[in-house]
């Protein structure tokens, strides 16, 4: 087991310093890049509450706050480690209440196992916690924002997103990637679903037809600008779609084994596995995604 000493934190501001976005990295050397997940501040809403190896420097970011950017409450989009690790704290330590979906709320409250490549970036110990149901709609502290809350599966069953519908901006978490190559598969505790993916990018994008000025932010992969943001994952997910599933014809021509199939898209797609793939021992992938656009029948739901 892999546990990093030294952590990175820093603090960004979005949109006239209405939006401050809290990210956090481990620093250890052991990684080969930082990897990110971000807490979002808007009007007393804190969106995620990162990952168990930061919940210290949460703790030292909530307690840094000047009255008007006192936290109200907190929402969590989705039960994976790197977004959940400080609920407890908030609620024990500064009384905040912690929101998350009905789907979310069983799955908080459970103790946390995780492989060792996560445990290294994300650090380890979660604290469980009973989360309070989240409605339809949120509200932030001044009134002056109101959030639909969006169920948008496919990377986690329970993931949801936060569409601010006037100032155009939505909270996405880890619902939309910035590119499409890997994806976590089913022998590990987060079973991402590339159909259920593009159903759900899909649904944010018709959800926010007319917003010309639209603002997505995700967990530590950056802010993406405009629709067309939702537009390019839809196209291409659905041009890897049709190409994987020509594949899979051209390989049964060849009479290949499954085995043979899997290294023969996998060549053709992507050359070789990935990096990642291999120091993931195969959780987060390329083959993973090539199986989860397998069984994604291509006569069903992909126009
Ligand atoms: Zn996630």
């Amino acid at each position: 087991m892999f546990y990093a000493d030294y952590m990175v934190v820093q603090k960004v501001y979005h949109c006239n310093n209405e939006i401050l976005e809290w990210k956090w990295s481990s620093d250890s050397e052991l990684m080969p890049q930082p990897f990110w997940t971000s807490v979002f501040l808007i009007d007393g809403l804190l969106v995620d509450a990162g990952a168990p190896g930061g919940v210290g420097d949460l703790r030292d970011f909530i307690k840094a706050l000047d009255s008007n950017n006192a936290v109200e409450k907190c929402v969590i989009t989705h039960n994976h480690e790197d977004h959940c690790g400080g609920g407890r704290m908030l609620q024990e330590e500064f009384n905040i209440p912690v929101f998350a979906s009905k789907q979310a709320i069983p799955l908080l409250k459970k103790e946390k196992i995780y492989p060792d490549y996560r445990q290294m970036v994300w650090g380890i110990n979660y604290q469980p916690f009973q989360a309070e149901p989240l409605e339809d709609i949120i509200n932030t502290k001044s009134g002056k924002y109101c959030f639909d809350v969006i169920a948008t599966p496919g990377h986690a069953p329970e993931q949801i997103s936060l569409i601010e519908r006037k100032h155009q901006w939505a909270f996405i978490a880890d619902a939309v990637m910035p590119k499409y190559q890997m994806i976590f598969g089913k022998d590990t505790d987060i079973p991402e679903n590339i159909s259920l993916i593009y159903r759900s990018i899909k649904k944010l994008h018709d959800f926010t037809e007319g917003m010309d000025k639209l603002l997505l932010f995700t967990s530590g992969n950056g802010v993406f600008k405009g629709r067309s943001f939702l537009k390019d994952r839809i196209d291409e997910i659905k041009s890897m779609h049709i190409k994987i599933h020509k594949l899979r014809v051209e390989a049964e021509e060849r009479r290949l084994s499954n085995t043979q199939l899997l290294r023969y898209i996998l060549k053709k797609m992507f050359k070789r596995e990935s990096f990642i793939g291999t120091l993931t021992r195969g959780g987060l992938s390329h083959k993973n995604l090539i199986i989860s656009l397998l069984e994604w029948p291509i006569d069903c739901d992909s126009s």
